[in-house]
């Protein structure tokens, strides 16, 4: 069996990351997405093990220094990681691995994994985005600031990606992804 591919997987918060994933997992079977680490509080809905691995501070700084991420990074005041083991026995199984991860841990995984595809997701608009964010009612007024603080930033390393595609429609951002990854 030939090994899956590894796919870097970024966009702002609020973009429709999550929902190009449901679509991709319903229309490809081979996709699978890594389950990260983090230090955040659980959000209303979110299991432990499905979702994220929420784990503590300590036991976060634990991992780091057993070696146990592919990459780390904190965004927002939180450490979210990628746990590298289970990545590879995915790949190994022929998966295509999903990372949904912010910029700062997309690069580290672009250097570190040059066999990677590094895809980014860009909106529609910036305006598009905070209606997006406001509108999924998931965050508190200062957690929506911050996170819309950091998205000039992150468009910038937009080109640092192979791939940038505008979410202006689900179903083709997500077939626009499987022609990439198929290929
Ligand atoms: P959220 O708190 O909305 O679930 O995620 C915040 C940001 O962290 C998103 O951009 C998400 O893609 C990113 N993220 C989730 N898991 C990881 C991870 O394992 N590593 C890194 N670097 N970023 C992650």
């Amino acid at each position: 069996m030939s090994k899956g591919k590894l796919v870097v997987f970024t966009g702002c918060s609020g973009v429709g990351k999550g929902t190009i994933m449901k679509r991709l997992f319903e229309l490809d079977k081979s996709v699978k997405l890594s389950v990260s680490c983090t230090t955040r509080q659980p959000r209303e809905g979110e299991i432990d093990g499905v979702h994220y691995y929420f784990v503590t501070k300590s036991e976060f700084e634990n991992l780091i220094k057993e070696n146990g991420f592919l990459e780390y990074a904190t965004y927002c005041d939180n450490y979210y990681g990628t746990p590298e083991k289970a990545v590879d026995e995915m790949l190994d199984k022929g998966y295509n691995v999903f990372l949904e991860i912010e910029v700062q841990g997309g690069l580290q995984v672009i250097k570190k994994r040059p066999d990677a595809v590094s895809i980014f997701i860009m909106p529609p608009s910036i305006e598009e985005l905070e209606n997006r964010l406001r509108g999924r009612g998931t965050e508190d007024e200062e957690t929506i600031q911050k996170r819309l603080s950091c998205v000039d930033a992150e468009m910038k390393v937009a080109s640092e990606y192979q791939y940038n595609i505008v979410n202006d429609e689900v179903d083709a951002a997500a077939q626009k992804i499987l022609d990439i990854i198929n290929k």
